[in-house]
């Protein structure tokens, strides 16, 4: 607290990433890659361009929009970088949420999902709601057909891991065609099918991407978002009055290396999917409810002790893991998918924990 803060900054509730530790421990907490990106990316960083950083980068970084795009069928107008896929969200919250003539209704989202939603919407003064999932924890589209303001939600759902369909998006961009919708594929390559081929077909579609999860770049802050080029465009105007240079030389070099080498995203990719599956089977045999999972995690529950209890006990074993304090979800815990040995080192522990008897249940 300072008496120099403006009303506002003592008004916003700052969002909470998962802690980063100094310590050695096995972090399950963030949903980051357990495998290092491309091996192309450690060419590129010894490559001698440190000379080149006494320029500004490219403030369109026009090379990575070219690579995000193509990878996508799209061209580049129809894509954005920026720094990070929060970045990327926030400016278009700015760019579409905010008030909009004729179209009031709140911005609608899922109850369970990104806590950064409502963090973004209030600092910029965005009425929201939120819509509750059903109670096997899919979003019910017809709330969001039935309301005025915009949509946004993230496919595979966040932290539930639960994924849409891609037709199923399309019905709801075909009867929504004056509201916008912003789908967050933070974790799409982990087994869903991406909408950004829809956006040549929906000019009300903005699909955001990032390189931090599938391309294991979590520490480089590199965002996309595909959308027809007048959305494209709005964004720009939103960056250029914020920050004219969000993606820095070395991120652009860096990212563009990464998006080229597609074998390297489908091996690590592959490998976390297998390794998803092992740990949703022996966490089930453990008493744990898991909820099928798209993502690069799981969200489970056990039957018999509480996610408050299991998160305390993991970490007094040197494990992180997240755990959302909050209602319908506080006995679940959102594993991130580590390696095949910290995976088993999670369960062997889980097992311990579990076989102890130690605890009451609901303790
Ligand atoms: N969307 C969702 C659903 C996320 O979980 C995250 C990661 N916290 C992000 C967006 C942001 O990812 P990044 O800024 O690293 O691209």
């Amino acid at each position: 607290m300072s008496r120099f803060w403006s009303d506002r900054v003592h008004r916003i509730s700052p969002y909470l990433p998962g802690e980063q530790p100094k310590a050695a421990l096995l972090k399950l907490n963030t949903n980051e890659s357990p495998y290092p990106p491309s091996p192309t990316v450690r060419t590129v960083l010894s490559s001698s361009f440190a000379d080149e950083l006494r320029l500004y980068p490219d403030p369109r970084s026009t090379a990575l929009r070219e690579a995000a795009a193509g990878r996508q069928g799209l061209a580049a107008e129809q894509a954005f970088a920026g720094n990070g896929s929060d970045e990327v969200l926030a400016l278009a919250f700015f760019a579409f949420f905010t008030p909009r003539a004729g179209f009031d209704g709140p911005l609608l989202f899922p109850d369970v999902s990104y806590s950064f939603y409502p963090v973004w919407a209030d600092f910029f003064g965005i009425e929201w709601q939120t819509v509750p999932l059903s109670d096997d924890f899919t979003l019910d589209l017809a709330v969001y057909r039935a309301g005025r303001g915009g949509i946004l939600f993230p496919n595979p759902n966040a932290p539930t891991g639960i994924a849409l369909p891609v037709n199923v998006i399309e019905d709801l961009l075909c009867d929504v065609p004056d509201r916008i919708v912003v789908i967050d594929e933070a974790y799409v390559e982990f087994g869903a099918e991406s909408a950004a081929r829809l956006v040549a077909r929906h000019d009300n579609l903005l699909v955001v991407q990032t390189l931090s999860k599938s391309h294991g770049l979590a520490g480089l802050r590199v965002g996309f978002a595909f959308g027809s080029p007048e959305l494209i465009a709005g964004l720009d105007r939103v960056k250029s009055s914020f920050n004219s240079y969000p993606v820095d030389r070395i991120a652009e070099r860096v990212a563009c290396a990464a998006l080229a080498d597609g074998a390297w995203l489908d091996e690590c990719r592959d490998r976390i999917v297998a390794t998803r599956e092992w740990t949703g089977r022996r966490l089930h045999e453990l008493g744990f409810e898991v909820l099928p999972s798209s993502a690069n995690f799981v969200f489970a529950r056990h039957r018999e002790i509480s996610g408050a209890r299991l998160v305390k006990d993991l970490r007094a074993q040197d494990i992180l893991v997240r755990h959302f304090a909050q209602p319908r979800i506080e006995d679940y815990l959102r594993i991130s998918i580590g390696t095949d040995d910290e995976m088993q080192r999670l369960v062997a522990v889980l097992e311990s924990l579990l076989g102890g008897g130690g605890h009451d249940p609901r303790d």
